[in-house]
């Protein structure tokens, strides 16, 4: 079973290994960032105030965000597990999620987390681009989409994200050291903490997250 948790700085490319992780063992991607991206463009009362936080890159409340997370991950199709990118982010998260796991039957058994120096994730933030569509991400230094401004997968035209400027990604990255590393030691206490290093490069990484994968499903 992968019931898996992805942790790791903002730009540490969570997101990238989540989409073929995914694909090749079947478990649907949950990344809380594109629950919320999907309430901000609705327009709603509670999206406008969503996008408000986010685009300065603070955190939204534990409150609703365990509630969106119990409501996702309660749908049949995690029951062969999932994988959760950008969730849990706090400790009260995290205790939250151990809690509401055990109550429907989809505790946490891997958590995967891919570290990486600020100095890179700084670079990777400033040249990222991504789908607004699909959720993919592209860089256009170092991962270029095969048409310049086009994503590969649909095809839909790439955006910047308004909180991938340097004045958000100090927030963020401030509220990562802060509110979400003490989460490692949480889940390595667990025995469930796997580390990763970010800057091998991601078809390196990949082949070593797959040994880890291939032998814990
Ligand atoms: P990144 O990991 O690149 O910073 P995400 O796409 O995971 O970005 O998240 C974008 C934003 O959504 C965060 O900066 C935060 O405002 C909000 N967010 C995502 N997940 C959570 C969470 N678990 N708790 C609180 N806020 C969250
Ligand atoms: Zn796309």
């Amino acid at each position: 079973m992968l019931n898996i948790i992805l942790m790791g700085p903002p730009g540490a490319g969570k997101g990238t290994h989540a989409t073929w992780i995914e694909r090749d063992y079947q478990i649907p991607h949950i990344s809380t960032g594109d629950m919320f991206r999907e309430a901000m463009a609705s327009g709603s009362e509670l999206g406008n105030k969503i996008k408000e936080i986010v685009n300065r890159g603070d955190l939204v409340s534990d409150e609703l965000t365990c509630a969106l997370v119990k409501e996702r991950l309660s749908k049949p199709d995690c029951a062969k597990g999932y994988l959760l990118d950008g969730f849990p982010r706090t400790i009260p998260q995290a205790e939250a999620w151990e809690k509401i796991s055990k109550e429907i039957g989809r505790e946490v058994n891997l958590v995967i987390n891919i570290a990486c120096p600020d100095a890179e994730l700084i670079k990777r933030i400033s040249t990222r681009r991504v789908c607004p569509n699909c959720g993919a991400s592209y860089n256009v230094v170092s991962m270029k989409p095969k048409k310049e401004g086009i994503c590969d997968l649909c095809g839909h035209a790439l955006i910047q994200r308004k909180d991938d400027n340097e004045e958000s990604l100090k927030v963020r990255l401030a509220n990562y050291y802060k509110s979400t590393a003490p989460l490692l030691d949480f889940y390595k206490s667990r025995n469930l903490l796997h580390d990763f290093d970010g800057m091998l490069g991601a078809e390196k990484l990949k082949v070593e997250l797959n040994k880890l994968l291939a032998k814990s499903k």
